[in-house]
């Protein structure tokens, strides 16, 4: 069952709107915003390979994927990268060698809850000298492929499948 709004959370009544982005309620005028939520990607770039990780949960399930996440309180675009990088695949990356390349909008249901985000992506490059730790609850293997070698349709997000095809063509 699709899950949504049915009462205000702030006096009860049902006399509400709720247009995806923005709940009101017509009785206590509340107003409360659902705004687009960042998140990171990380294109992990050694020699002529780009690394994708192989999702092990929804949405998305078992498509190719990017590492990377939502981007918590308080937290800058690269620390998000960084933190994640370590959370899904146990390799520390320092800060500035997280490169901005582009923006891309996506769309992200979990349990049947609609979110809009706007994906940041970056680029860094591999340190060789790391071995992966893989997050298993989230990923199930990770695949190096060649540049020349990606088939976009694998890719599970279309933002992640747009920025993929934006850094072929670029690189
Ligand atoms: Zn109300």
């Amino acid at each position: 069952m699709k899950k949504s709004f049915h009462y205000c959370p702030n006096c009860g009544t049902a006399d509400i709107t709720f247009d995806f982005r923005k709940f009101v309620c017509h009785s206590c005028e509340m107003v409360y915003y659902q705004n687009v939520a960042t998140a990171t990607a990380v294109i992990l770039r050694r020699n002529d390979e780009i690394l994708f990780t192989v999702r092990n949960k929804e949405p998305e399930f078992g498509k190719l994927d990017l590492p990377g996440g939502f981007t918590d309180t308080d937290e800058t675009a690269e620390q998000t990268c960084q933190r994640e990088l370590k959370e899904e695949l146990g390799i520390e990356i320092p800060l500035e060698n997280f490169t901005y390349l582009l923006s891309q909008p996506n769309n992200y249901e979990y349990k049947t809850i609609p979110y809009k985000t706007c994906d940041l992506i970056y680029e860094a490059v591999f340190p060789t000298d790391k071995d992966f730790v893989i997050e298993e609850e989230e990923i199930q293997d990770v695949k190096w492929m060649k540049l020349n070698e990606i088939d976009l349709n694998q890719i599970g997000f279309v933002s992640l499948r747009k920025a993929v095809e934006y850094y072929i063509k670029n690189h």
